[in-house]
């Protein structure tokens, strides 16, 4: 019989991409003990179908076939800038779609201004770009994904399967390993912590796919209960807030789903996290021409970050299709603004890098993700 089961899409049909060994040794615990490792060992590795598992016996890959599918998205559309940048969108199996991103160059440099040249890559970091929900509630006004409203927020299966299909692009493209992992795709990670907990567990595991909890980063619009979770039971990572302006009022009409997190509570929770974790707090600024990018701002983030240990990443906005603010058109920042805005905070003596831009000719680039639509 054959076992691949790569059109099974029956909803509730348990996916082996989403369990721990535990939870694999648990559903099988009828079997012998090391079967669960055997299994585990194989989806990291990439298998998508059940007779890729020659260490298995047949009749139990068959059992397995019937009661699980390996992954339960499919790829529906791949792009791919030409700066290497690889875009997926994947069909979940209630029809909702998400993007996932393949970066092979870093995302940002704090001493070479001049752009990569086409197809120049970067040999050592590649990193997957994660989504953790389908849509956003909150509905940041520069973002794409926000445009787009709540659909739901995914399960551990679906994001571990993202970095499973980037991965088989890693290796058959670049030869090579992802070492990197950014939680910024699309959807606020922290309003869908437990999953998100479950699937780095998975990706990080050492009998897996054992990626590197350091090169873990997860970035938050700002939800001071998910900062204090995270501070108490993990994922350990690093941790990243898109701040965008440290301005309350101008804060609260760009990210108006964040009103219930107050800057000085999101502060309270960063100093929290520091002080468990030991690590060094990111804050994002996206750039919108002006907008943000002012003397004032500058003075109100530099007050914003004293207290904190922190790098500051300007993030220079990318352009989506419709981006409106109270009624006007986004603009991107000129090259003149974003220069000045990085003087100033480097005046005041902050470490400020400057994420360049990538992967924009597909709207894989920060804040275009859902440029197609939110269901698909
Ligand atoms: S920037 Fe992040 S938090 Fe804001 S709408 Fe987009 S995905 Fe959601």
């Amino acid at each position: 019989m054959d076992t691949d089961n790569s059109e099974i899409t029956g909803i509730n049909v348990p996916a082996l991409s989403g369990m721990t060994i535990t939870n694999l040794a648990e559903a099988l615990k009828d079997e012998k003990p090391y079967r669960a490792k055997q299994i585990f060992s194989w989806i990291a590795r990439g298998a998508q179908s059940f007779d890729e598992m020659t260490n298995l016996p047949r009749q139990f890959r068959k059992q397995l076939a019937e009661q699980f599918v390996i992954r339960k998205s499919r790829v529906t559309e791949k792009l791919e800038d030409r700066d290497g940048t690889v875009k997926l969108r994947l069909c979940l199996e209630d029809g909702a779609a998400i993007e996932t991103v393949l970066l092979a160059a870093p995302g940002e440099s704090n001493s070479d201004h001049s752009p990569e040249k086409p197809g120049q890559h970067n040999n050592g970091r590649l990193t997957a770009c994660l989504s953790t929900q389908a849509g956003c509630p909150v509905g940041c006004v520069f973002c794409k994904t926000g445009s787009l409203g709540f659909l739901r927020n995914l399960e551990a299966a679906e994001i571990t399967e993202q970095f499973l299909y980037l991965s088989d692009i890693a290796k058959k493209k670049e030869g090579r390993r992802i070492s990197n992992i950014v939680v910024m795709g699309m959807g606020e990670p922290l309003l869908n912590l437990e999953a998100l907990r479950a699937a780095l567990d998975i990706l990080c595991s050492k009998s897996g796919l054992n990626c590197s909890k350091r090169k873990v980063t997860v970035s938050t619009s700002g939800i001071t209960r998910g900062i204090l979770d995270m501070a108490e039971n993990g994922p350990e990572a690093e941790l990243a807030l898109s701040l965008t302006s440290a301005r309350e009022a101008l804060r609260n009409r760009l990210m108006p789903g964040i009103q219930g997190n107050s800057l000085a509570q999101i502060k309270e929770a960063l100093q929290v996290y520091q002080k468990k974790q030991g690590r060094r707090i990111t804050l994002e600024i996206v750039l919108l021409g002006g907008i943000n990018t002012g003397e004032e701002e500058a003075s109100a983030l530099a007050a914003y970050a004293a207290q904190l240990s922190t790098i500051i990443n300007l993030i220079p906005w990318n352009p989506a299709e419709g981006l409106q603010f109270e009624g006007k058109n986004l603009r991107e920042p000129e090259e003149r603004e974003i220069e000045t805005f990085r003087a100033l905070l480097e005046q005041r003596g902050f470490a400020v890098t400057r994420r360049y831009r990538r992967g924009r000719s597909i709207s894989g680039a920060c804040g275009q993700l859902g440029a197609a639509g939110g269901n698909g």
